[in-house]
């Protein structure tokens, strides 16, 4: 028999981030559930609750000194904040878990909390880097590097519509936008790039989705790279205390007519203004199509929840459609009522639509959005890019998307792409594998 206790102890590093803790939480549980003894170093900001979790789980809290996500001016501050912060006190609770006699430790860490990685080989324990965001990401991640460091890549390159020389089907305006400095933004470069060397990399798709991207992070990193997802499809969703899901929204969908809403959301961090706010709603009451609409308080500016939606709005499609604060969106991707999903295009929601088969509209604003949204669009063409935000256009996509042949092609696309989810995930698939090859490799550790 063997002997579990032997076993390493993985120690995964939760970020701040919602659409990074998720998938961390996920690849906990699933290693839980291989019998690995499982501890979680989070930031105290936006703190996991034990109580969703495991009973076995340790959870260690890093002194982030951090009170708000500050995603709109510094946001490369915020990152250095969070690594510098953090790191005394990840190092401390390594260190106590090595005296306590832990004698292998593996650390998995979000790659946006890279000091963990610098603090493991500090130590001798193994590190892993975990991604969640697309592998397609990093290649144009890469190629922003190379322009900014040209001094390239000012705001009015953001509105480009040309392709980027030798990187299609990347269009300017695909490449992950930033407002730093060129000061800040080679200061974030080189803490990444000072980062520790990774025994393996853990990515959350799937090998077949982003095959090519794949091979250049292979030659990037040289060293094993796990594809590994779509990781809710691999475990249970622990809640991450992020917004309370509002579930009445799915006795509303029973209601609905089979792919007859369209559902939308941006995500966690997305902050828009009143005017897009406006623009959005006139547009979605102007296409007729039935509507669920996920608005995060606090995501219009200087606005508690809804109160600038337009007047008359509300009245006008009390009949038409719903908002609720935060949906329990892999369930709403899995209706039956639900036809298409307009969304900003992070990487958790296009996985979870595509696991769900339906087709998209693209709004990207930040980040890997543009880059995934150029994917979903062009590429895997699941999805249409809405590219000017006005309340014609929108009405005009949400019709294509939803009622029209177009839409129907798409929805067969996407139909056949949930069949690759399946395919990763079936015993043999490469995601299954890739679990397989993941746990060997930390049993050798
Ligand atoms: N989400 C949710 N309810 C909502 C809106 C979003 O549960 O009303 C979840 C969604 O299922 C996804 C995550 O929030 O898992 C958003 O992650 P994503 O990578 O798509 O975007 P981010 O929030 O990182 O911008």
């Amino acid at each position: 028999m063997e002997d579990r206790r032997q076993w390493p102890l993985v120690v995964l590093t939760a970020s701040p981030f919602h659409g990074h803790m998720s998938p961390t939480l996920q690849l906990a549980t699933i290693l839980h559930s291989k019998g690995f003894s499982i501890a979680i170093a989070h930031s105290k900001l936006n703190a996991p609750d034990p109580s969703n979790h495991p009973s076995d789980f340790t959870f260690l809290p890093l002194s982030d000194n951090l009170s708000t996500i500050d995603n709109s001016n510094s946001f490369t501050d915020f990152i250095n904040a969070l690594n510098t912060n953090c790191k005394p006190s990840f190092q401390e609770h390594l260190i106590r878990l090595i005296t306590e006699g832990n004698k292998s430790i593996v650390v998995i860490y979000d790659n946006i909390m890279h000091f963990a990685g610098g603090v493991a080989v500090d130590l001798n324990l193994v590190p892993i880097v975990f991604r969640s965001c697309s592998a397609v990401y990093f290649p144009a991640f890469i190629v922003r590097q190379q322009l900014r460091q040209q001094g390239r890549y000012l705001e009015e390159d953001f509105v480009m519509q040309e392709m980027v020389p030798n990187h299609h089907p990347l269009r300017y305006k695909d490449l992950p936008f930033s407002s730093s400095s060129i000061e800040d933004f080679k200061k974030l470069g080189s803490n990444f790039s000072r980062q520790a060397r990774p025994s393996v990399v853990i990515w959350n798709t799937i090998q077949s989705l982003e095959h090519e991207a794949l091979t250049q992070i292979n030659e990037h990193f040289q060293v094993p790279v796990f594809t590994l997802g779509p990781l809710h499809k691999m475990a249970p969703s622990p809640p991450t205390n992020f917004l309370e899901e509002d579930t009445s929204c799915i006795n509303w969908l029973d209601k609905q007519a089979p792919k007859s809403v369209i559902y939308i959301s941006f995500g966690s961090l997305v902050t828009l203004d009143a005017k897009v706010l406006a623009e959005m709603a006139w547009g979605l009451a102007n296409s007729e199509q039935r509507f669920l609409w996920a608005v995060r308080p606090g995501s219009v500016c200087d606005s508690e929840w809804i109160e600038f939606l337009p007047k008359g709005f509300i009245e006008e499609t009390r009949d038409q459609g719903l908002i609720v604060k935060w949906a329990p969106q892999r369930e709403v991707l899995g209706h039956f009522a639900v036809g298409g999903f307009w969304s900003h295009c992070g990487w958790n929601s296009i996985l979870e639509c595509i696991s769900e088969g339906v087709p998209m509209m693209c709004q990207p604003f930040t980040a890997d959005q543009g880059v995934n949204a150029r994917y979903v669009s062009y590429v895997w063409k699941i999805g249409l890019e809405l590219e000017c935000f006005e309340r014609r256009e929108i009405a005009s996509m949400i019709r294509r998307v939803m009622v029209d042949e177009e839409g129907e092609e798409i929805r067969d696309r996407v139909h056949n792409m949930k069949g690759l989810v399946r395919q990763a995930l079936d015993n043999g698939g490469t995601s299954h594998e890739s679990l397989e090859d993941l746990v060997g490799f930390i049993l050798s550790c």
